[in-house]
Order: C-alpha cells, then sequence, then structure tokens
C-alpha cells in the first residue's frame, strides 16, 4: 500500500505578507489584482471570515471587506518561500511532485526505514515548515493522492488528518461528490439528477447506468468513488506547466479581438519554456466568458516545442474549434508535456514537415531570433518584444517589433 502525503501551505500569499509585515498580523489580507476587473489570489483566514474567496473579483472583495488590506502579489518572493518549502519536502522522499507553488505531493513508501512511518513524516515536516520559514502547512495522509488531498484540506489550517491503509472508501463516503476529482458544476448537477449526492451514493450506483451517461467519465468516477486511485506520485521537473493569462480591461468580443492577446500570451510562455529550458507537446487554451463560464480546448503538438509560432499555430485552431459564442473577459495559455532531451534539432527534420529539409533551417533560424528576442527582453523587460501579427500571414518570417507592455496580468507557473 502506498503512503501518500498532500501539503498544502495555508492561504499562501496572504500569509507571506502577514509573515513579512507583521502589522498585518491578525487583519484581514487580500492578495490580487488591485485594477477594476482585478481578481482575488488569496485571502488570510481574517478575510475569509468575511467571505472573501480566492477568485472572486476584487471589486467584490472589497464590497464584502471594507477594511481589508488589498495587496498585489508579489511572486518573487513566493517563489523564494517555495523553494525553501519544497527543500523540506525533499528531505523526507526524492518523490515531490509539485502541483503549485503551494501544493504538492510526496510518496513516503520507500522512507520509512530511514524516517519513520508516514503520520510522523507529516509532523516533522510541518514544524520543519514552520521553524524554516514560519508559514503553516497543513497535511492529509492516505493510501491515495485523491484522499490525500480531501484529507490535507479537511484539517486546515494548520491540519493534519490521516486516512489509515484500508479505510479510503469508508472516509470518502460521507462527502460529497463534489469533491471528487473532475467532478465540476455541470456534473455534480446531472449527478444530483439521478440521485447521487454522496461519493458513498455514487460507488454503490450501477456502473452500467454511468456508463451510458457520461461515458469512459462515468467509470473513472466511479472507481474514484470507490477509493481506486492508483495514479502515481511523479516526482517532476521544476514545473509542470508553464502559462500566461490575462483578464481584459473591457470584455472582448470575436476572433480579430482575441487573436492579438493570444499571440501575446504565447510569447510570453515561449519565453519562459526557454528560460526554463523546456519544451512541451501539449497546448492548452483556456476562455473565460464575461458570465465566467469557462472552456478549455486541449492539442498535442506532434514534437515538443517552445517556439511562440508553434504555440501560436495550435492556439489559433484551437480558438476556432471553440466556436466562441460570447464576450470574453479573460484568455490563458499553457504548455505542458514535457519531454527532456527530446527535439534536438537535428531530430527536426525526422518529422517529415519538409520533405526538402528546410524545416531544420527555419527550425534554426527560429531558434536564432528566439535568443535575440530573449536578449531584447532581459534588456527591456518581459513583454517589451513581440512578433508582429503580420508574421503570421508570411510563413518563414517572424518579425519582431518593440511594444511597452500597456497591461498587468497574472503569469506563473501552474
Ligand atoms: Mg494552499
Amino acid at each position: 500500500m502506498p503512503s501518500i502525503l498532500h501539503l498544502d501551505l495555508d492561504a499562501f500569499y496572504a500569509s507571506v505578507e502577514q509573515l513579512d509585515d507583521p502589522g498585518l498580523r491578525g487583519r484581514p489580507v487580500i492578495v490580487g489584482g488591485t485594477s477594476g476587473r482585478g481578481v482575488v489570489c488569496a485571502a488570510s483566514y481574517e478575510a475569509r471570515r468575511f467571505g472573501v474567496r480566492s477568485a472572486m473579483p476584487t471589486v467584490e472583495a472589497r464590497r464584502r471587506c471594507p477594511e481589508g488590506v488589498f495587496l498585489p502579489p508579489r511572486f518573487e518572493r513566493y517563489g523564494e518561500l517555495s523553494r525553501a518549502v519544497f527543500a523540506v519536502y525533499r528531505r523526507y522522499t526524492p518523490l515531490v511532485e509539485p502541483l503549485s507553488l503551494d501544493e504538492a505531493f510526496l510518496d513516503v513508501t520507500g522512507s520509512r526505514a530511514l524516517h519513520g512511518e508516514p503520520e510522523p513524516i507529516a509532523r516533522k515536516v510541518k514544524s520543519e515548515v514552520r521553524e524554516g520559514t514560519g508559514l503553516t502547512v497543513s497535511a492529509g495522509v492516505a493510501d491515495c493522492k485523491m484522499a490525500a488531498k480531501i484529507a490535507s484540506d479537511l484539517g486546515k489550517p494548520d491540519g493534519l488528518v490521516v486516512v489509515p491503509p484500508g479505510t479510503t472508501a469508508a472516509f470518502l463516503t460521507p462527502l460529497p461528490v463534489s469533491r471528487i476529482w473532475g467532478v465540476g458544476k455541470v456534473t455534480e448537477q446531472a449527478l444530483r439528477a439521478l440521485g447521487i449526492g454522496t461519493i458513498g451514493e455514487l460507488a454503490r450506483f450501477p456502473e452500467q447506468v454511468l456508463a451510458e451517461r457520461f461515458g469512459t467519465q462515468g467509470a473513472h468516477m466511479r472507481a474514484l468513488a470507490r477509493g481506486d486511485d492508483p495514479r502515481p506520485v511523479v516526482p517532476d521537473e521544476e514545473a509542470r506547466s508553464i502559462g500566461a493569462e490575462d483578464t481584459f480591461e473591457r470584455d472582448l468580443a470575436g476572433e480579430d479581438a482575441l487573436l492579438p492577446q493570444l499571440l501575446d500570451q504565447c510569447v510570453r510562455v515561449a519565453r519562459r519554456l526557454r528560460e526554463a529550458a523546456l519544451r512541451g507537446r501539449v497546448v492548452t487554451l483556456k476562455v473565460k466568458y464575461a458570465d465566467f463560464e469557462q472552456l478549455t480546448r486541449r492539442s498535442t503538438l506532434p514534437r515538443p516545442t517552445d517556439d511562440a509560432r508553434e504555440i501560436y499555430r495550435s492556439i489559433r485552431e484551437d480558438l476556432a474549434r471553440a466556436g466562441l459564442d460570447r464576450p470574453v473577459r479573460l484568455t490563458g495559455v499553457t504548455v505542458s508535456g514535457f519531454a527532456a532531451g527530446e527535439a534536438e534539432p537535428d531530430q527536426m527534420g525526422l518529422f517529415g514537415e519538409d520533405p526538402a529539409g528546410r524545416q531544420g533551417d527555419d527550425q534554426a533560424r527560429r531558434a536564432a531570433l528566439n535568443a535575440a528576442i530573449d536578449a531584447l527582453a532581459d534588456r527591456f523587460g518581459e513583454g517589451a518584444v513581440k512578433p508582429a501579427t503580420l508574421a503570421e500571414r508570411e510563413p518563414g518570417t517572424l518579425r519582431a517589433r518593440i511594444r511597452w507592455p500597456t497591461r498587468g496580468g497574472k503569469d506563473g507557473t501552474g
């Protein structure tokens, strides 16, 4: 039976602000976008008492909590503390799978001989994180990922919840189905229509009916509900995905309005990929409509890339497939599915895109151009260099022009 820990720092960004400025301790601190259309990234527990939640529009948060201290995020500082926290985790196992700056799975199955049972390991991790950084982290211990993640959440803040081996199904039974991974509002309502409210009810429901109603997702949900979650902890490269997203100052309608924004995001993502020496095959487009409904479209490329134009080509096709029908408030571009060591330049021609072998030349030219873009961006700041959209209509060229950033946005690894 594997022993898995899920560790989640409590109200991370807000806690860091309270850590660095003692005057903020005990006060409602809200970190997020402070512009008219900004969104809350994190709220301290004092702010949550006013009903402030992350992903809530800042305007709404101000209405609910007028005495709140509203601060813009300081991602560099959060990254610094995150690295210190992850260094503690790695003392106990090399099998650390980061989910974000403040969340990770640890597989400590093989750590017993050296560090003892999973529960004492969780206690030691919690106290070392507190001593080393001043932050509190909540821990869940279970024999599968999903149960460990739910357990850490149930104990927040500063929690430690242990699901003993063999009791996962019993632990899950009374919880609402919305706790299952992949069950969003729409699926939750569809399950409710079948009379399924709890995970236990889902676990006992006839598989056939679920399969007819939900296809393969039905069997998957039911397996998770029974505590059958064999997904391993995947120790990872530095990041699992690299993305950029922006909430627009005003809603945008139509592809013509959105494509320049998406190109901008592709350029930022590509630059970050190159900084991290990563290439990814999976490109994801995220669109949030003005009414907050959200859709994602995902494509897998024939080979991993760190090139803005290749990412943009995929995003443009995804956008066309998405069939937008309403104004949009936010878009995001993410690249994941990293493959270290693949896609050496001399292998590029093997993919047969250009029998005359010009593919390799094109790759080399683009690599040189990307290096130039990176050098300019280092000098003038990220966002300073953009390819002209015109280049997309002229295959084989990618022009750069200089433009000063006009808009803030949320970026990061996720
Ligand atoms: Mg957290």
